[in-house]
């Protein structure tokens, strides 16, 4: 094997000396191959730059022919070349043609070559370009000299990343600053344009080449020491829950940071010669190179908890402590981070925040949950976003579908900037709506309330002029919390609830946790079908201590004043019993100790488990009023998960089975004399809400963003026809569903839908 004349280190302390000559950049990197390639005694040395369009083009060699730089394009996956930059994985061969994956280019004159070493050109996770060598012989490289084509690999992406190269490619812009669109999942509403933030911001390390090796030991060896004491500290004595960091998380953090075999590597990587900084993010691209790669979503999450560690590490080398507050935000901040907690959340300054963007975080997360409930756009489940962009770049989210737009173009940006001021606009019509009655033309009140469950929601109410909150989901307070909220908490809370509410009535619905929905503090219950499990009223049953305390700082806070609680989940009549029995003996121990009661006590249930419907006429008489849970409701009577996105969706629920249910629950709900509301998803959508107004529906509470649409829909309509039209069509057989009826009695009748 020829051994390299100075190996590494050498190599190092030349690159540096070639980086700071006052060359351009072709001449740069024309010396730089040129120098790679006499240090590890191969024939070849060349560079390929991704560009925006993913194909790989030489931007320089040594030993190819000159003229196929610039003229060599690899499409994208395409050749060995591309393969590295695909899998973003190394690759060694001693006999290049005979792997299935050459790809054989005349003009460059490689055929006499044999021997192959290519790595892929790494910043922040992202494939910016290869380096390759190649030699005639069929020999193989060893693994130090890979080491070294790696370290190597660092110094030029770093050029890369500079932008100092897309000087020579005046036509293209190379694959860092390429547009990138991304999809996620929709959690909030609106169109957001702005600029990406951090919120765990990565430390950009500049300072590459070591000057003294020794000293760069040390420091590595001193940051690692001080991160495990932190970590440890955390463990021992930290507020573990205000920092949002589970124990498990931190347990894992502390696994790591005594893992030897990742020590090992950031220790060698100081040894070819890099700053102790460097070396942390060489060992650490490479992790997020495989983060990108791995499917198993746990071994990614694990992945992502080195990434993490890593950014410690880094944030102590560069002498800054971690931070996660946001103190200086700049105008249209879109937040992008992993995960986020909505205490974290709530930190961020509202009026200059535009969106968010998460790695993690389904609909019903508890960050999407205070995201709709701040009306800030946001986007989740986008894999790997905060490997993708840096600090400052432009970007947009579209949180209705989901779609992100990182570094989008100029008319992908004006395309947009058109959507949100339309968007505006049409808000900006419905707060013309606020102050009208919502009476259908034929004259039928419909009262539309909003869907509350934080403080922060309540502004809604004048803004939308809703009559009132139709749902008031009191886990999202307990969700939200670092601890169990005591009694006293929770009756501060909900008089402050009412007290926002002023005159407008309030329903109540008791803690309907479990299932998907977990208290942090409270020891998760294993279950094979949590939606099926023990959530809702039948925690609050078996643990009646729980919906003891909540009645009672309930009745406490409505003194004086008219009280409206439901209780979800309710499967049959003896269970909503039991519940107004817990209630009834809190009003008795309260009187008995002399607090004021509430004005009046009004006890619902919740309409959303099948059975009953079966019950449905007992239930109607036993409750003072009912509530439809159309989301669950929906769930259980089509057996699909309303979380899972392969069923979600599959079953509609303006066909005949559902519309049969809702029908049935409305008429025995006018029969027994009690009111009936909706407050699933389905009471916000015009079409739908149309639809629920032709059954008989006269109360819908929804989402804030959906009363203007709904009201606007109300204010068209005719319900005595669309009524007539539910029945016919009811009455046919066979009817799949009465959407395509529905939008055209809608079109006809010119009702926005
Ligand atoms: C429902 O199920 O429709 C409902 C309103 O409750 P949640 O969405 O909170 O389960
Ligand atoms: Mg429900």
């Amino acid at each position: 094997m020829p051994t390299a004349p100075g190996g590494p280190r050498v190599l190092l302390r030349r690159l540096r000396e070639i980086m700071a000559e006052p060359i351009g950049a072709q001449a740069r990197l024309d010396k730089i191959v040129t120098l790679i390639a006499a240090n590890m005694v191969a024939e070849v040395c060349s560079v390929y730059v991704m560009r925006a369009d993913g194909a790989l083009e030489l931007y320089a060699t040594e030993g190819l022919n000159r003229e196929a730089v610039h003229l060599t394009t690899m499409k994208a996956g395409e050749g060995l070349v591309g393969l590295i930059a695909k899998t973003a994985e190394p690759l060694s061969l001693s006999d290049a043609q005979s792997h299935p994956a050459f790809s054989y280019r005349p003009e460059t004159g490689e055929e006499i070559y044999h021997a192959f070493l290519g790595v892929p050109l790494l910043r922040a996770g992202n494939t910016l370009g290869v380096l390759v060598v190649q030699n005639r012989t069929y020999r193989v490289y060893t693994d130090e000299e890979m080491e070294a084509l790696q370290t190597t690999s660092m110094v030029l992406a770093e050029m890369l990343a500079s932008g100092e190269l897309q000087a020579i490619a005046a036509q293209e812009a190379t694959a860092l600053r390429r547009p990138l669109h991304q999809r996620g999942v929709p959690l909030a509403d609106g169109v957001g344009l702005g600029h990406v933030v951090l919120h765990e911001p990565r430390i950009v390390v500049k300072n590459l080449i070591a000057e003294d090796v020794q000293r760069e030991v040390k420091r590595l060896e001193q940051a690692i020491e001080e991160t495990r004491a932190a970590i440890d500290e955390l463990i021992e004595h930290g507020d573990v829950a205000h920092h949002g960091e589970h124990r498990e998380v931190l347990e894992t953090f502390r696994m790591f940071a005594h893992d030897q075999g990742w020590l090992r590597r950031m220790r060698e990587a100081v040894l070819t010669g890099l700053t102790a900084e460097a070396a942390v993010e060489r060992v650490q691209s490479d992790n997020r190179a495989r983060m990108l790669r791995q499917t198993d979503p746990y071994l990614r999450e694990r992945l992502h908890d080195l990434d993490d560690l890593a950014n410690r590490v880094l944030h102590r080398l560069v002498g800054r402590e971690f931070v996660t507050a946001q103190a200086s935000l700049p105008d249209n901040a879109i937040v992008v981070a992993r995960s986020m907690g909505p205490a974290a959340l709530l930190e961020y300054d509202r009026s200059r925040l535009r969106g968010l963007v998460l790695e993690e975080g389904g609909p019903t997360s508890h960050i999407a949950i205070v995201a709709r409930a701040l009306a800030i756009p946001a986007v989740g489940e986008v894999e790997n976003a905060t490997a993708l962009v840096e600090t400052g770049d432009p970007i947009i989210i579209d949180g209705s579908v989901g779609d992100v737009q990182i570094r989008p173009r100029a008319d992908v940006e004006s395309a947009y900037a058109a959507k949100a001021r339309l968007r505006a606009r049409r808000q900006e019509q419905y707060r013309k709506l606020r102050d009208l009655p919502a009476v259908t033309k034929d004259g039928i009140e419909i009262g539309l309330h909003l869907n509350a469950g934080l403080l922060v929601d309540l502004p809604h109410l004048a803004e939308t002029g809703a009559a009132g909150v139709g749902l008031f989901r009191t886990e999202l307070q307990f969700m939200i919390a670092e601890r169990m909220p005591s009694g006293a908490a929770q009756q501060k809370f909900y008089s402050a609830v009412l007290e926002a509410v002023g005159d407008r009535p309030v329903t109540f619905r008791t803690l309907d946790i479990g299932g998907d929905k977990i208290l942090p503090y409270m020891k998760k219950v294993e279950e094979e079908n949590p939606a099926l499990g023990w959530r809702a009223i039948r925690i609050s049953l078996d643990r009646p201590a729980l919906l003891r305390s909540q009645i009672r700082a309930l009745l406490k806070a409505a003194a004086g004043r008219p009280l409206k609680v439901m209780f979800p989940m309710v499967a049959t009549c003896a269970e909503f019993a039991r519940a107004r029995e817990i209630v009834e003996r809190e009003q008795a121990y309260l009187s008995h100790h002399g607090h004021a009661a509430p004005s009046s006590i009004a006890l619902g249930a919740m309409v959303e488990v099948p059975s009953l419907l079966f019950e449905i006429g007992e239930i109607a008489r036993q409750a003072d009023f009912l509530s439809v849970g159309s989301n669950d409701l929906m769930q259980y009577l089509f057996a699909a998960d309303r979380e899972n996105r392969m069923v979600a969706h599959r079953f509609d629920p303006l066909s005949p089975p559902s519309l049969r249910a809702l029908k049935l629950i409305v008429d025995h709900a006018a029969a027994a004399g009690r009111p009936v509301t909706l407050c699933g998803e389905l009471g916000g959508k015009p079409l739908e809400a149309m639809a629920l107004i032709g059954l008989g529906f006269r109360e819908l509470s929804m989402a804030p963003a959906s009363v203007g649409p709904v009201k606007a829909m109300v204010l068209k309509l005719d319900a005595a026809r669309v009524s007539a039209l539910l029945e016919r069509e009811l009455a046919r057989p066979a009817v799949e569903s009465l959407r395509p009826a529905l939008v055209e009695f809608a079109e006809r009748q010119g009702v926005p839908v």
